[in-house]
C-alpha cells in the first residue's frame, strides 16, 4: 500500500531527527581538528539547519591517510568479489530502508520537495550503488595475444585514493555516481560534499560501514571549497579527483592536479542546453518537456534545457502551452507540502544572484512572458517562480550564462541550418534535444548537436546503463554506465616468459 505523506508527518519526523554534522573518517565521526564548525541555513525557511565540521587541510590529511591505509592493507580491494558485491548490495538496501531520513536530510539542506528527495534522489542513489555492486563479480581481465612462449595478463587495477568533490543540486545522486564505480573498482574514497549539502553524505558513509564496508574505504570531510576541497585536490597522496561542479572551479581543479602530483581528473561541469522545437513537432509534448526540462529542481540542474530554440512560426503558441503546463503541473510550494513539485533555491546569495541576472537580462531587452519573480518571501525561504523570456537572441546574457534558476530563454529561428548553429553556439556541451516529426531531421540533429546526450522528442530520460557527461567546457569523463568504472582503474601488464 502506498503511504500517504502530509506536511505534519514531515514536521514531526524532523523534530525527532538528530542531525550529525561531523566528518566521517576511518569509520568514526570526528570533529574538525580545529574544533571549528559552521551552520547551514535551511533554504526552505531561512532557519538554522545542521551544524557541520569546518574541515581544513588537517582533516583532509587524516582522511587521506585513512583511505590510503585501507587501500594498502587490501582489506577491500583484495576481498573476494562475491563478498564485496554483497556489501554493496546491503548498502543499497540500507539506503532504501533509511529513505525517509535521507530524504529529509537532503531537503533540509537543499530545499527541494521532500517527496522528490525520496522518490528520485534516494531511489537513484540506492540504484547507483546497486548497479556497481552487481558489476563486481562480473568484471574480467584480459590476456593479450603473444606467442606460446609467453603469457601477458592485462589487469584492470584500482588507482588508489580517489578524492570526490560534489555539488549541492543532486547531492546523493552525484555522490553515488562517484562512490559506486570507484569503490566497486577497489579504490578508497575521500568525499568532500558541497558545504551546502553535507548531511546526506555523512549518513551515506555511516550506512556503508553498517553494511560491512571496511573502515577507511569511504571517508567524508565537510567544509568550504577553498578550505577543504582545494587541499584535497592538491594532496600529493590522492590519485584522482572526480569533480562535479561549476566550470570555473573545474578549471581550478585541473590546475591543482598539475601543481601537485599530476593526479587524474574527471570533470562534470556546467551546461546551457538547447531544446530545439520545429513547427512540425508535437507542441504539447515539446511544451511539457521544455517546462519540466528547465524548471525541475528549480532550474538547479546542470543539463537543464535552459535555451528553447523555437521555429518562429510556433513561438507564441508554444510559450502559451509552456505557461499552461507550468501553471497546472509544476506547483511551487514549501518542500514538505505533498503538492510541491519544486521548492526553494539553495541559498539567499544564490537567489539574489539569479534575480540580478534576470534584471540584467531585462536591461538588455529580454521580454518576460511570465514568472521569474521572487515568491513566498513570507516563509523566510528562497523561492523564485518558473519564468520564460521570449524574443531573445543567443548573444544575450540570459542565453549564454548558466543561471541555475528556473529561467527559460526562448530564442526564435527560421531555418534548420540556423537552429543547428544556435544550438552549438555555446561554450557548453552537456545535453540537447530536438522536437520534430521528421525523423531524418531528428537524426541529423542528434548527430550534429555537440553534446554528451541528445534526446529526440523527449527530455531528461536516462537510466544507469547510459553514460552521462559533457563535451567542450561541460567537462570530460563519464558518470553512470559500465564505462564509468574505467576512469577509476588503469591497465597493468603482467608478462610471464616461459622456458
Ligand atoms: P561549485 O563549483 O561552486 O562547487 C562544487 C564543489 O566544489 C563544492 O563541493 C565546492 O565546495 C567545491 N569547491 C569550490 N571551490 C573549490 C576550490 N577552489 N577547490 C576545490 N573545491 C572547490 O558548484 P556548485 O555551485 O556546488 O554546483 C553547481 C554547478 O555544478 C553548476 O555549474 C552545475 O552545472 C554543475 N553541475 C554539473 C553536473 C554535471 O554532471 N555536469 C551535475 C551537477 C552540477
Amino acid at each position: 500500500m502506498t503511504k500517504t505523506y502530509t506536511r505534519d508527518y514531515w514536521e514531526s519526523a524532523l523534530s525527532a531527527l538528530t542531525l550529525e554534522g561531523r566528518n566521517f573518517i576511518g569509520g568514526d565521526y570526528r570533529s574538525a581538528v580545529s574544533g571549528e564548525t559552521f551552520t547551514r541555513i535551511r533554504p526552505m525557511d531561512g532557519k538554522p539547519g545542521g551544524t557541520l565540521a569546518r574541515g581544513t587541510v588537517a582533516d583532509i590529511d587524516l582522511a587521506v591517510a585513512s583511505a590510503r591505509a585501507a587501500f594498502e592493507s587490501g582489506v577491500w580491494r583484495k576481498k573476494d568479489p562475491l563478498e564485496k558485491k554483497k556489501i554493496m548490495l546491503k548498502w543499497a538496501e540500507l539506503i532504501r530502508a533509511h529513505g525517509e531520513e535521507l530524504a529529509m536530510l537532503e531537503t533540509l539542506d537543499v530545499g527541494k520537495p521532500v517527496l522528490a528527495s525520496l522518490n528520485v534522489d534516494v531511489r537513484l542513489c540506492a540504484d547507483g550503488i546497486q548497479f556497481y555492486g552487481e558489476m563486481i563479480d562480473k568484471m574480467y581481465d584480459e590476456i593479450a595475444p603473444t606467442g606460446p612462449s609467453a603469457r601477458a595478463l592485462v589487469r584492470k587495477v584500482p588507482l588508489g585514493v580517489i578524492g570526490a568533490i560534489t555539488p549541492w543540486n543532486y547531492p546523493m545522486i552525484i555522490d553515488a555516481w562517484k562512490l559506486g564505480p570507484s569503490i566497486a573498482a577497489g579504490n578508497s574514497v575521500v568525499l568532500k560534499p558541497a558545504e551546502q549539502s553535507s548531511l546526506s553524505a555523512i549518513r551515506l558513509a555511516s550506512l556503508a560501514v553498517e553494511a560491512g564496508l571496511p573502515a577507511g574505504v569511504f571517508n567524508v570531510v565537510t567544509g568550504y571549497g577553498e578550505e577543504a576541497g582545494k587541499p584535497l585536490a592538491l594532496h600529493m597522496d590522492v590519485d584522482m579527483i572526480a569533480f562535479t561542479g561549476s566550470t570555473e572551479v573545474g578549471k581550478l581543479i585541473m590546475g591543482y592536479a598539475a601543481q601537485s602530483n599530476v593526479k587524474r581528473v574527471a570533470l562534470e561541469l556546467g551546461g546551457k542546453s538547447p531544446l530545439v522545437v520545429f513547427e512540425d513537432a508535437d507542441l504539447d509534448a515539446a511544451a511539457s518537456a521544455a517546462a519540466w526540462g528547465c524548471f525541475y529542481n528549480s532550474g538547479e540542474t546542470c543539463h537543464a534545457s535552459t535555451r528553447l530554440l523555437v521555429q518562429r512560426s510556433v513561438q507564441d503558441k508554444l510559450i502559451e502551452k509552456i505557461k499552461a503546463v507550468t501553471a497546472s503541473d509544476i506547483a511551487l510550494a514549501h518542500p514538505f507540502e505533498p503538492s510541491a513539485q519544486i521548492g526553494a533555491l539553495i541559498e539567499e546569495a544564490h537567489m539574489t544572484k539569479v534575480l540580478g541576472m534576470i534584471a540584467a537580462g531585462e536591461k538588455e531587452g529580454a521580454r518576460r512572458a511570465f514568472g521569474a519573480e521572487q515568491v513566498l518571501s513570507e516563509t523566510g525561504g528562497y523561492y523564485i517562480s518558473p519564468g520564460v523570456f521570449v524574443d531573445m537572441t543567443n548573444d544575450m546574457s540570459l542565453a549564454r550564462q548558466e543561471i541555475f534558476g528556473p529561467v527559460l530563454a526562448a530564442i526564435p529561428f527560421d531555418t534548420e541550418e540556423e537552429a543547428l548553429k544556435l544550438a552549438n553556439d555555446t561554450i557548453y556541451g552537456l545535453a540537447g534535444a530536438v522536437f520534430t516529426k521528421d525523423m531524418d531531421r531528428a537524426h541529423r540533429f542528434s548527430e550534429e548537436i555537440h553534446a554528451g546526450t541528445v534526446w529526440i522528442n523527449i527530455y531528461d530520460m536516462s537510466n544507469f546503463a547510459t553514460p552521462f557527461g559533457g563535451f567542450k567546457q561541460s567537462g570530460f569523463g563519464r558518470d553512470r554506465s559500465v564505462h564509468a568504472i574505467d576512469k577509476y582503474c588503469d591497465y597493468k601488464t603482467i608478462w610471464q616468459q616461459f622456458g
